[in-house]
């Protein structure tokens, strides 16, 4: 089936005098969009990121795109034709090539964060960093405040210690992969154009294995349990993000590591409910102590303090504790505590007590209180 092939620059959805930096913005864009990993058995999905994988190879070198604009896509037509072309083999290009050179050449940090990938299994060769890791970590509020250090223990891949990485069994001969003479990629001409790809035989490492290592199958990586210990700083957060550099996945044909990221989330505590740096606390108070003031003791985070409760103290009424809260993630200062009292009435009375209670109504008369008098006036106004 013969099909029209489509305009480069209308592919990537860019004008004919785009910079070049706006093609790589508009073929990141799609890229992303399009995928394989994003769109898992979706082969319309896989159609056009290798179409835009071809327009962007086109239209990114500057050459080849002088060639496309003047001849068209006569330019590239050689051996194998023209039409959508095969997977990265015996196509134009390794998309997933494009794709690592394009975000963050070779280093491959942006392109596994944003997919979540490893070391992608035998996609494209050479050196390859490892996928960055999350962890999530929950701790005590008290842990939070103070800071703590903690063991955490994880499976991940690490470097193979029978190989050192490399793949091949201990005392076998390794050799320069005869197909591309140990560069990893090999040229292909089409048209007036030499082109490089990756070298399908090496899949881009460069050597050739003769006997693969027996602990990790010649991967040079094996899954392995890993035991680190991590510093938690005080006033850390639910959501609070630490970087362990190096500590996540290793890396592939000698790539360097990834990162792993610990997710920080503080557990609800019975007592106290965190407001940024504030710590909120409800406090219950007899109303006899509301009416006459007293002392009490409430609880803080570093042991107990004591409370002054002034004398016609209200329900709901908020006391400030400063510097008794969590202290600031960023250093130098603590919140504060915040107590909000709640004046409780007693729920069951002793003859003696209802009594006494009613002695007190009696002499109270009919003298309003500060916040009922304000009230029934305002409710007078009302019914007027
Ligand atoms: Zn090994
Ligand atoms: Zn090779």
């Amino acid at each position: 089936m013969s099909r029209v092939k489509e305009d480069y620059y209308e592919l990537l959805g860019v004008a004919k005098n785009a910079s070049a930096d706006e093609i790589k913005k508009a073929y990141r864009k799609l890229a992303m969009k399009y995928h394989p990993d994003r769109n898992p058995g979706n082969k319309e999905a896989e159609e056009n990121f290798k179409k835009i994988g071809e327009a962007y190879e086109v239209l990114s070198d500057p050459d080849k795109r002088a060639a496309y604009d003047r001849y068209g896509h006569a330019a590239f037509q050689g051996g194998a034709g023209a039409g959508p072309r095969g997977g990265a083999g015996g196509g134009f290009h390794d998309p997933f090539d494009i794709f690592r050179e394009v975000f963050g050449g070779g280093g491959g940090g942006i392109f596994e964060e944003f997919f979540g990938g490893g070391g992608g299994g035998g996609r494209a060769g050479g050196p390859q960093r490892g996928a960055d890791l999350r962890y999530d970590l929950e701790i005590t509020l008290e842990e939070a405040a103070a800071g703590v250090e903690k063991e955490i223990s994880f499976r991940k891949p690490v470097v193979c210690e029978k190989c050192h990485g490399s793949g091949a069994e201990p005392g076998s001969k390794t050799s320069r992969c005869p197909s591309c003479g140990g560069s990893g990629q090999v040229t292909t001409s089409r048209g007036f154009f030499t082109f490089r790809q990756t070298c399908p035989t090496c899949e881009g490492a460069g050597t050739r294995i003769d006997k693969p290592c027996r602990n990790c199958g010649g991967q040079g990586r094996v899954n392995a349990t890993t035991k680190i210990k991590v510093r938690i700083p005080p006033g850390v957060d639910t959501g609070s993000k630490l970087r362990s550099a190096g500590n996540g996945e290793a890396g592939v044909h000698g790539g360097p590591p990834g990162d792993l990221y610990i997710v920080i989330h503080v557990a609800d505590h019975d007592v106290f409910e965190r407001r940024g740096d504030d710590l909120f606390v409800e406090v219950p108070i007899k109303f006899t102590l509301a009416a006459l003031g007293g002392t009490i003791e409430v609880p803080t985070l570093n042991g107990r303090a004591t409370l002054k409760i002034p004398p016609g103290t209200q329900s709901g009424t908020t006391f400030r504790l400063r510097g008794k809260g969590m202290p600031n993630l960023r250093g130098g200062y603590n919140g504060d505590q915040l107590l909000r009292v709640h004046v409780e009435v007693p729920t069951s009375l002793t003859a003696e007590q209802r009594k006494k209670l009613e002695e007190f109504a009696v002499a109270c008369g009919d003298a309003d209180q500060p916040v009922s008098k304000s009230f029934f006036e305002k409710a007078r106004r009302f019914f007027e």
